[in-house]
């Protein structure tokens, strides 16, 4: 049996990953946080009994201990709360699928604990990457990811793990905006971001995919997962969404993963690596499929992908100034107070705005979030 700590078990992530769970008969949610969404949390505790529950939100956490008062089961909250856990002593493994730079302390805890980490929260590494990967190196933590590319690229390197890397194929669907240019995308309103053309996701990442920036933040994960310069990061869009990504070895060979876009593959094989498992779910069927087509990304058009590898090189606070700009330019599109092409000029304000810190600390990372978030929301109150 294999213990599981999930991490926003509420979510889009965390509800699949529970899904997959109950295909499985050797392993067990021993420990499960949520937001505040405790309707959903009851049923999902009453059916896995962890033996801890956490709801981030106090108030919440509250009611839900009192509906629990039956069971046997410790409620707890808050940062304290989640950090537990994630550093729950029968874990093995912890899903990090909370959305938000929120995930980066119970990331670290639980490597400090000396817990494996399915990665399935985007700025534990793109903002704190350099903190991150060296102490997983120095507790032998695994860290494997979920988000379905980055999957894609670590079961295409298994087996090769020594060998160079030439470079990463990293594919995007290019999202519902494909081949529009800049002129188009003024006029496109929320309910069209939100029709993502493969993929069922989060609000937050569908707006992403639609900007592009989602591919930018990915581009800066796979950076630091597997040690590639960003030069031999290449962006292809490929609109099927059947290749997940690809890796070109020093010969030329390309390995990739080819499946049917469904979540719930890269999170079942984190549960089972390094093995495979039996999962539900239709085949992919290459004859309704017929072709796989590859194109260039229009960075001039989506320059948020643009800005992002201007981030990444960068390094130090900047790809927390885009992380946390886009955070907060994506709410203000999904309240309707700004424009779709205002997110990528919001993030590109902040990145020319807020001090640049080269060597950063954790501290580092929470001030600059901070104050970027306080400058574009000073910034959106004037436009
Ligand atoms: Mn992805």
């Amino acid at each position: 049996m294999k213990y599981v700590s999930i991490l926003g078990s509420t979510g889009s992530i965390g509800t699949q990953a529970l899904s997959v769970i109950e295909e499985m008969s050797d392993i067990k949610v021993c420990a499960m946080a949520c937001g505040s969404n405790i309707d959903l949390f009851e049923k999902q505790v009453r059916k896995h009994l962890p033996e801890i529950a956490c709801v981030y939100d106090e108030k919440q956490a509250a009611v839900l201990s009192e509906n629990l008062s039956a069971l046997d089961i410790k409620v707890v909250s808050g940062m304290d709360g989640l950090i537990e856990t994630a550093c729950f002593g029968k874990t093995e493994l912890v899903l990090t699928a909370v959305v938000g730079m929120i995930g980066i302390r119970p990331t670290i805890a639980a490597i400090e604990a000396g817990k494996d980490i399915a990665l399935a929260n985007k700025e534990t590494l793109v903002c704190a990457g350099s903190i991150i990967m060296p102490l997983a190196r120095e507790k032998g933590v695994r860290i494997i990811p979920v988000d379905s590319e980055h999957s894609a690229i670590f079961q295409s390197i298994m087996g090769s793990e020594d060998q160079e890397i030439r470079r990463i194929i990293l594919t995007a669907s290019g999202g519902p905006f494909f081949g529009k240019d800049f002129d188009e995308l003024e006029s496109v309103t929320l309910e069209d971001a939100l029709a993502h053309p493969n993929w069922s996701m989060g609000k937050k990442v569908t707006i992403d995919s639609a900007t592009m920036v989602n591919k930018g933040l990915e581009v800066m994960e796979a950076h630091w997962l597997f040690g590639v310069p960003l030069n031999r990061i290449q962006v292809v869009v490929h609109r099927e969404s059947i290749l997940h990504s690809a890796v070109e070895f020093e010969d030329g060979c390309i390995i990739g993963q080819m499946g049917p876009a469904d979540m719930r593959l890269p999170i079942h094989f984190a549960f089972t690596y390094p093995d495979r498992g039996e999962l539900s779910g239709e085949p992919l069927d290459l004859f309704s499929i017929h072709q796989l087509t590859f194109d260039h990304p229009d960075m001039e058009t989506f320059f948020g992908l643009a800005l992002a590898f201007d981030a990444a090189l960068a390094g130090g606070n900047m790809p927390t100034i885009f992380n946390a700009a886009n955070e907060e330019a994506v709410a203000a599109f999904l309240r309707g107070d700004i424009s779709f092409v205002q997110i990528p000029e919001i993030i590109s304000a902040a990145m020319m705005e807020v001090d640049f810190i080269d060597e950063i600390t954790l501290d580092d990372i929470f001030n600059t979030e901070k104050k970027t978030r306080e400058f574009v929301l000073d910034y959106i109150s004037v436009i």
